[in-house]
């Protein structure tokens, strides 16, 4: 089993680091070429303020040079809240509140799906409870229904682990990424907070994304979620994860989510290990450093504020306007949600904030659609080809958002962003192409990219 207890125990107990040795890990995560879990372990154990912001900084930089200034936008879409685990943290577990449960039809997924385009989203991440009855028939339904009528143009999908042959379903209908978060790598808190239901298999649960290669998606998205055990051992055993998949298949995983636990209708009374901010940008800093490839994403469990703060520390997508009921966006009957937000900003206002910032907001799909993904995704990032193509997406988006949603309110703050970004491009031959491109979609085409 590639997650080694006995020596994540060992990295994760770390005392706070030597300068020398923090400066000597810091040097190597600046050449943008990853990281040992030794050196990752080392970035994790410093406190001190100096080398602290030092190392804040470095992640910055590092993800600036990987990806440009953008950062990726996208909603979540709640298919069903029904589920026959008993996770002891999730609004949706089995033996909690039966009443306000529901799935959404495809045409009602559809209508979700509707509702997002209208605000502006490309990009959805379908997310959904464990229950045979909504199983893989009925996602994959979902993925094919959302792009055969409507405009948006990836669907990632964050969904119980399933076997090879399912996956190869999932991936047969276009899903961009299959995310799933092993929540915790310990396995004993693991067993202790998934007490029945499918999901109690630890092991089931840590081999899906080696499944889900196997089954031919190239990109996968792993995370713990923090606040279920020591932040350490779990961020430590994230590292390990992706290290594990690039050994074996060549990719990174192609992105790593930081959801920290929030209150949750009948979930945990207390967070049994609490996750400080300070805490949680440290750990974006140390995923950026050690896996420069892949997509950092913060959703809308953490504040405006401090989302603000981590687009600074190495994450790269922003979740907006999140809804965690099924059937949220499109105002049809209540239902319950997984857990609360703290987000609660639409698009228009998220992407704002990320122009104040000083970033650039894309709404890109383009690697998915122009095969960029898996091994050749990690490999022209860890080569530095990406960030000539991200920088050159956003603006296309933004070009695009700025001509069909430009009564909302934002013009101003996005046509600043597409000038700081089209100043970004250095690349003579992209620049060129870029010029014909934002004429073309002047000139009513849509859907451009590098
Ligand atoms: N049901 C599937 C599963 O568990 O893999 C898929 C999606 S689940 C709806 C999405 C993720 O939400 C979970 O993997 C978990 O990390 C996170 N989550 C569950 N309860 C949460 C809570 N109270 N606070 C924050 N995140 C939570
Ligand atoms: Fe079900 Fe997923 Fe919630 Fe667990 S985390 S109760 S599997 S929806």
């Amino acid at each position: 089993m590639f997650i080694d207890h006995e020596n994540i125990e060992r990295l994760a107990s770390m005392p706070e680091p030597k300068e020398a040795d923090a400066l000597r890990a810091l040097k190597a995560a600046s050449m943008a070429k990853g990281l040992s879990l030794e050196e990752a372990a080392i970035l994790l154990a410093v406190r001190e303020p100096d080398l602290a912001g030092l190392l804040i900084r470095t992640a910055a930089e590092v993800k600036e040079r990987v990806f440009g200034k953008r950062i990726v936008l996208f909603a979540p879409l709640y298919l069903s809240n029904y589920c026959t685990n008993g996770c002891k943290y999730c609004g949706f577990r089995s033996g909690g509140n039966e009443i306000a449960r529901k799935a959404l039809s495809v045409d009602e997924a559809v209508t979700e799906a509707t509702a997002l385009e209208a605000m502006g989203f490309k990009r959805i991440l379908l997310v959904t409870g464990e229950d045979p009855r909504w199983g893989i028939d009925y996602i994959v339904s979902c993925v094919r229904a959302i792009y055969e009528r409507t405009g948006i143009r990836i669907v990632h999908v964050n969904a119980p682990p399933m076997d090879t042959d399912s996956l190869k379903e999932l991936k047969a209908s276009g899903a961009g990424v299959y995310q799933s978060f092993q929540e915790t790598y310990h396995r004993p808190t693991y067993e202790d907070m998934h007490p029945f239901g499918r999901k109690k298999d630890y092991s089931f649960r840590l081999g899906v994304m080696d499944r889900a290669m196997e089954a031919g998606f190239g990109d996968v998205g792993i995370g713990p979620l923090l606040g279920l055990y020591d932040y350490r051992f779990d961020a430590l055993s994230t590292v390990s994860h992706s290290l594990h998949l690039y050994k074996k298949f060549g990719a990174h995983a192609h992105t790593i989510s930081i959801p920290r636990l929030r209150p949750a209708e009948d979930g945990l009374k207390d967070v049994p290990m609490r996750v400080t901010d300070q805490e949680l940008k440290r750990i974006v800093a140390v995923f950026r450093l050690s896996v420069p490839s892949a997509g950092i994403v913060a959703s809308t469990r953490e504040p405006a504020g401090l989302r603000a703060e981590l687009i600074h520390a190495g994450a790269t997508q922003l979740s907006a306007a999140s809804r965690t009921s099924p059937g949220g966006y499109a105002g049809t009957e209540a239902s319950l949600e997984q857990f609360s937000t703290t987000d609660h900003r639409g698009l228009a206002e998220v992407m704002k904030s990320v122009v104040d910032e000083g970033l650039i907001p894309s709404l890109c799909t383009a690697c998915y659609r122009a095969g960029r993904t898996g091994v050749d995704f990690t490999g022209r990032t860890v080569a530095g080809e990406m960030e000539k193509f991200c920088q050159a997406n956003a603006v296309l988006t933004l070009k695009e958002y700025l001509l069909d949603f430009c009564g909302n309110g934002t013009r101003e703050s996005v046509e600043r962003a597409i000038d700081q970004g089209l100043a970004g491009v250095k690349d003579q031959g992209i620049k060129k192409a870029l010029a014909e491109k934002m004429e073309a979609l002047e000139k009513g085409k849509r859907d451009q990219y590098f």
